[in-house]
């Protein structure tokens, strides 16, 4: 099966079908920027995520497939396989979005699994395993940080209860939003979390569109992801004095605005790298009391830190809080590690499976890591895992110019209904 193209599976993937189901979804938080790009703002756990889960389940009703959801908020859509004893094949994304998100990043993941599973069925191609396509629950960590949180508890990761204290802007604890979308969710047959509570997958594929510009650079159809890098995020806080900014003297202040920069200063020059390798971004800042006439009291900051290799990433993220307390004049300094992702490098039996349809169907195709990271990452210990990328235009994403072609999608879940029938029939 792996080298050869089942033509009538490859058919069966409805091109038109699954770009109207994208565009339905994009609607659901959609908006549009100053630009006029059609962006999406789809929160986890809001009632727009609801409002989009309930799309998706109406759609995989309509096509046959079980549904259930963990306690995490993981949702699954079960096309049964001939052996339904066997560990399913697992596809799939997520469907919340980066608060300025686009229409493509995660949710084409969940379609694209959909649509591999309707084509797989209406060719009538049996699969022995059963496959699942899973939504994992808040993977961009945009309303509740870190992401990620549906795919780490169900793969072990982290206690299920490990953010239940975490808010959102508005005060909103996150067990109390989970725990409002079960119950409006208490229709949906529950199932066990993850191998916490139930069994390993077989494998998991997970597409996603590249969120870089290699693909389509270099003319690709299909990316084949070889690993993820890892990422480390921190938040740190540097609390001085506020003061009036018109009396009190220079010398007896506690400026937090001042001791940031030193702080970043001393950060820039530990993140170094000539090979432009490492990822090292402040992107979030808070000020208190962010008035233009008071000394800043209090500074938060976040650092998202990446590299490929673990040495680096543990020896430089380790050094960050150092760093910062020898920089810094006045004040005290905390920081906390809120995300520790390790780089992964995925076994050779997806990436393998993934390349041999893409060859098979005649698809231009190269091997790739990922800058981003995803629910993957996650699975690599539980797994064979891997990923399938599409190219996205000049690489943009989490900004409503995020774009995707039609042709481009569809040929990603050709490719992944391929793969989902070879691995579900080993
Ligand atoms: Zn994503």
């Amino acid at each position: 099966m792996p080298d050869a193209v089942a033509p009538n599976l490859v058919a069966a993937v409805d091109a038109a079908r699954h770009w109207r189901d994208m565009m339905a979804m994009a609607e659901i938080g959609g908006f549009i920027d100053e630009a006029g790009h059609p962006g999406v703002n789809r929160p986890c756990l809001s009632p727009l995520d609801r409002q989009a889960r309930r799309l998706l389940i109406s759609w995989a009703e309509k096509a046959g497939l079980g549904v259930s959801v963990d306690r995490l908020g993981n949702l699954f859509l079960r096309h049964e396989g001939s052996a339904p004893g066997l560990a399913p094949v697992l596809t799939g994304s997520h469907m919340d979005s980066q608060p300025n998100g686009g229409r493509f990043d995660g949710i084409w993941g969940v379609i694209a699994g959909l649509e591999a599973v309707r084509a797989l069925r209406e060719a009538g191609v049996a699969t022995k395993r059963p496959i699942e396509v899973v939504a994992w629950t808040n993977e961009e960590g945009g309303r509740y940080a870190p992401g990620c949180m549906g795919s780490m508890a169900y793969a072990g990761f982290a206690p299920p209860d490990t953010w239940d204290d975490v808010t959102d802007r508005d005060g909103i604890r996150w067990a109390d939003a989970l725990a409002e979308q079960l119950a409006l969710e208490a229709d949906i047959a529950r199932r066990p979390l993850g191998v916490v509570e139930g069994q390993a997958p077989f494998a998991y594929v997970e597409a996603h569109i590249e969120q870089g510009p290699l693909l389509e650079a270099k003319e690709m159809d299909i990316g084949v992801v070889t690993g993820i890098q890892g990422s480390r995020w921190f938040v740190v806080e540097l609390k001085g004095k506020s003061d009036h900014a018109g009396t009190t003297p220079l010398a007896m202040r506690k400026d937090a605005v001042q001791d940031m920069l030193r702080a970043i200063n001393a950060l820039n020059a530990l993140m170094h790298d000539p090979k432009d390798v490492l990822r090292f971004t402040v992107a979030s800042i808070e000020v208190q009391p962010n008035t233009s006439n008071s000394v800043a009291g209090l500074v938060r900051f976040t650092i998202d830190f990446r590299h490929p290799d673990n040495a680096v990433l543990q020896a430089r993220g380790n050094a960050i809080e150092g760093v910062i307390q020898a920089a810094v004049r006045d004040c005290a300094v905390k920081v906390t590690e809120r995300f520790h992702a390790v780089p992964v490098t995925f076994q050779p039996e997806v990436p393998d499976a993934v390349e041999a349809a893409a060859r098979a169907q005649g698809l231009r195709h190269m091997r790739l890591p990922s800058g981003a990271f995803h629910d993957s990452q996650f699975m690599v210990p539980l797994c064979p895992t891997g990923m399938i990328f599409v190219p996205c235009r000049a690489g943009v994403s989490h900004h409503p110019s995020e774009y995707a072609t039609p042709e481009a999608l569809a040929a990603g879940a050709r490719v992944l209904a391929q793969v989902l029938a070879d691995l579900a029939n080993r």
